[in-house]
């Protein structure tokens, strides 16, 4: 009997909606590889406690190595861009995501397998297809929070939490979308805890790109 030794319970799969990053008051820079389409992006597979809390930076020995996941760099630009300013290629804060978040589940996922499962988690979530077969579309109008976690929860099976914030007129908007995986890292499953992002009102903005601001 092979045991491996695992200190979590499961992962938030959390994916980004690129213009609510950047219609902000802080406002957004796009990654040194271009304007990232309208999609959902990555923003980190994070390892959790069933309690809520969570744990971070847990190995210092294996900190983020670029050559292990060369083969992933173009799947990674298009799919796990980088919106923080001054402008990036990506590294700084996928060596962030795992020196933090994925040094605590190395024991399931090595580095190459840790950015893999994010890439392939995404690929199966299809977010904005689900959502734009039911008439939600990134069109800057408002839709139904109850109406845009249902249209997610036919689609996957599972709940999804969803995380909102503001633009520069207050809007509430579509910000990220928490999805809850096996600790294999394969499986979408419900929630056992609710993450504490900021709360959304009942009908929220899905706003384009084409409207946000770019720091110049
Ligand atoms: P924020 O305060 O912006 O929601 O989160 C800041 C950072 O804390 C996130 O980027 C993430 O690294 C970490 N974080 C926040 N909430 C959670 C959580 O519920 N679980 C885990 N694993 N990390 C979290
Ligand atoms: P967390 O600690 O919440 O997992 O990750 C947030 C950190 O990654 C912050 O330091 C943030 O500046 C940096 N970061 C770089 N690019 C992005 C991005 O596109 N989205 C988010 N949310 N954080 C980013
Ligand atoms: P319930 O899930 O029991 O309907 O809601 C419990 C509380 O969590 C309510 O205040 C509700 O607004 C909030 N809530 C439930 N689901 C979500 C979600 O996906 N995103 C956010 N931001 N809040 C939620």
């Amino acid at each position: 009997l092979v045991c491996v030794a695992k200190d979590f319970d499961f992962f938030y799969f959390v994916q980004q909606w690129p213009a609510s990053y950047c219609d902000t008051k802080q406002s957004c820079c796009y990654p040194k590889t271009g304007k990232p389409a309208d999609d959902f992006t990555i923003h980190g597979l994070w390892p959790n406690y069933n309690d809520g809390t969570y744990p971070s930076n847990c190995d210092s020995t294996n900190s983020f190595d670029h050559s292990e996941i060369s083969d992933l760099t173009n799947r990674l630009q298009k799919d796990w861009p980088t919106l923080a300013c001054p402008s990036g290629d990506g590294l700084k804060f996928w060596g962030h995501e795992w020196n933090k978040h994925g040094t605590c589940s190395e024991d399931v996922l090595d580095q190459h397998s840790y950015f893999e499962k994010g890439l392939d988690l995404k690929k199966k979530a299809n977010l904005l297809e689900a959502l734009k077969s039911a008439g939600i579309r990134p069109d800057g109008k408002y839709y139904s929070l109850d109406n845009i976690k249902e249209v997610i929860e036919e689609s996957l099976g599972v709940a999804p939490f969803i995380e909102c914030n503001v633009d520069t007129s207050r809007n509430h908007q579509l910000y990220q979308v928490y999805l809850c995986v096996d600790s294999s890292g394969s499986n979408f499953i419900q929630c056992p805890v609710l993450p504490h992002g900021r709360p959304c009102g009942s009908k929220i903005e899905f706003p384009s790109l084409s409207d946000s601001n770019e720091e110049l």
